[in-house]
């Protein structure tokens, strides 16, 4: 095995790769940059019936948006390729051979029929025999249960078979996980697995533990759901002849409650994506939005995602790329499986958007605009954004909640008109706009000075007034300082908007 870090991220195109895949991906890559080694892509897909067109290059995106990048893969290159399984297909058949001649895999040419008649035999008789075995093999119709001229005849007449792992007979296997230690099973509890299926393509317990040895792979990072695998994965090494690379099993997502895995339909009942980006299946009715497309920093993401299974040992929340680089070590996974959590998730979103400059985010709202407000002022908008900033989670909330700096409202709120706007408070209110007009420094300090004075010289109380004020100007109750508000607008549109609020409100007096 080779000194150098060599690490591989190995995802099936079988469907849109699920956060717990890209968070497999990060630990990978945050551990191999950290060891200054080699990350590569390599696409397992010897399943031909379940891959799903646009997978692959679904992954490749979604790595790229997260920042996570690769030395050597499919879209890229490099030295131990394919880095695709399906195109390695040549490769594979040495060593199932040699794993043949050697007596630790075996021909079975069981058909589906008598796979299944064997399978209600087994049930009936209610052992704790699986139709594979070291148990039960004997029973089969396979290389080692059938006369060896027999065996020659059925290879040779071309009769459908498949390659399985001869599992030694009662004997502990031990397998060492860098995250959980060691660990034991007794090959009674291990089926003699498929290796070579009978189209000639590998399975996973056989492409997998080639392509790591070929190439070069010092590191497996996977998810947990692969652990009932590695005891077929260490005998394999062994049978081979291999040293085999360390391992690293990263816990499972779980629901918020910590009841079961995080599942798409899960997620989807709780109102949130499991996905890094948005998809639509090629095929079938499915899609999902992304948290891309839901309005999440891409480091954001990373920062929220490296917490489920990892943690620094202190109250550090928000890391930098090369302070999660520095920082990420093994012996801070954890085992057990990491739950959920999306209001975190907002929060470590609110965090990166509160840390970026007025200017930064202004680009990324108007980047982010509607297409009536793709001309906005660049320095209207940075000074709004200024003000709503603290409010928002995500860009696309200014959008949602500061409409009123680009032009009147186009409702009020009703109730604060019902109840505020009295015929006898309507020349107070032309005061008002009178004061503001003549105000010649219009900072928010000083519009604070002019209404609070105002209000002092009348009988009104500051809630008749101010929601007055802030409906004329925002149509709502909701939003930041009025003041400042004001002050952004500036002169002549407060003036403006408190003209065609008092009108409007008239009439819908008038209608009531
Ligand atoms: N191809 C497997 C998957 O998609 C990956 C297992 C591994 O990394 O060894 O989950």
């Amino acid at each position: 095995m080779s000194t150098t870090v060599r690490t591989r991220y190995a995802p099936s195109p079988t469907g849109f790769q699920h956060i717990g895949g890209i968070r497999t991906a990060l630990f990978c890559y945050l551990y191999t940059r950290k060891m200054n080694g080699q990350m590569l892509l390599r696409i397992e897909d010897t399943d031909g019936s379940r891959f799903v067109p646009g997978a692959e290059e679904y992954i490749v995106e979604s790595l790229a948006w997260c920042g996570i990048d690769l030395d050597e893969g499919p879209h890229i290159g490099g030295d131990y390729g394919p880095y695709r399984q399906s195109e390695r297909k040549a490769i594979y058949q040495k060593y199932v051979q040699q794993l043949i001649d050697a007596g630790y895999a075996y021909y079975a040419f069981d058909t589906s029929e008598e796979l299944t008649a064997m399978r209600e035999r087994l049930q009936a008789a209610g052992g704790s025999s699986r139709m594979y075995d070291a148990a039960s093999r004997m029973d089969m119709r396979n290389s080692l249960s059938l006369p060896a001229d027999e065996v020659k005849q059925l290879l040779d007449s071309g009769a459908p078979y498949v390659v399985r792992i001869k599992v030694p007979i009662d004997e502990d296997v031990k397998m060492y996980d860098e995250v959980r230690g060691e660990v034991v099973i007794n090959t009674k509890q291990v089926d003699d697995k498929v290796l070579l299926k009978t189209d000639g393509m590998p399975t996973y317990h056989m492409a997998v533990v080639v392509d790591d040895h070929l190439m070069k792979i010092s590191h497996v990072f996977r998810g947990e759901e692969w652990l009932p695998s590695y005891p077929i994965h260490v005998l394999l090494y062994r049978f081979l002849g291999w040293e085999q690379p360390k391992f690293i099993h990263a816990p499972l997502i779980l629901k918020p409650d910590g009841k079961g895995k995080l599942s798409k339909r899960a997620a989807d009942k709780l109102g949130f994506s499991v996905f890094p980006l948005a998809w639509k299946h090629p095929i079938k009715d499915e899609s999902s939005s992304g948290f891309r497309e839901d309005g999440f920093f891409a480091d954001a993401f990373i920062n929220m995602l490296v917490f489920m299974g990892w943690n620094p040992g202190t109250t550090q929340e928000i890391f930098t790329r090369p302070e999660l680089i520095e920082a990420f070590s093994l012996d801070r996974m954890q085992k057990g499986g990491a739950k959920f959590n999306f209001e975190k998730a907002q929060w470590f979103n609110q965090q990166y958007l509160q840390a970026k400059t007025d200017e930064e985010l202004a680009d990324l709202v108007l980047a982010a605009a509607p297409d009536a407000h793709k001309d906005a002022d660049k320095t209207l908008v940075t000074k709004a954004v200024g003000l709503m900033k603290e409010r928002m989670t995500f860009v696309k909330d200014f959008w949602e909640n500061a409409l009123f700096f680009f032009g009147e409202p186009a409702s009020y709120d009703a109730k604060v008109v019902r109840k505020k706007w009295k015929e006898e408070r309507i020349p107070l209110f032309k005061d008002l706009e009178n004061r503001l007009g003549k105000l010649e420094e219009f900072s928010g300090e000083k519009v604070e000075k002019t209404v609070k004075d105002f209000i002092g010289e009348t009988e009104l109380g500051f809630g008749d007034v101010l929601q007055v004020f802030r409906v004329m100007l925002a149509g709502t109750m909701s939003g930041p300082s009025i003041f400042e508000m004001a002050s952004i607008l500036g002169r002549e549109e407060v003036v403006c908007r408190m003209q065609s609020a008092a009108q409007a409100f008239d009439a819908m007096k008038a209608e009531a």
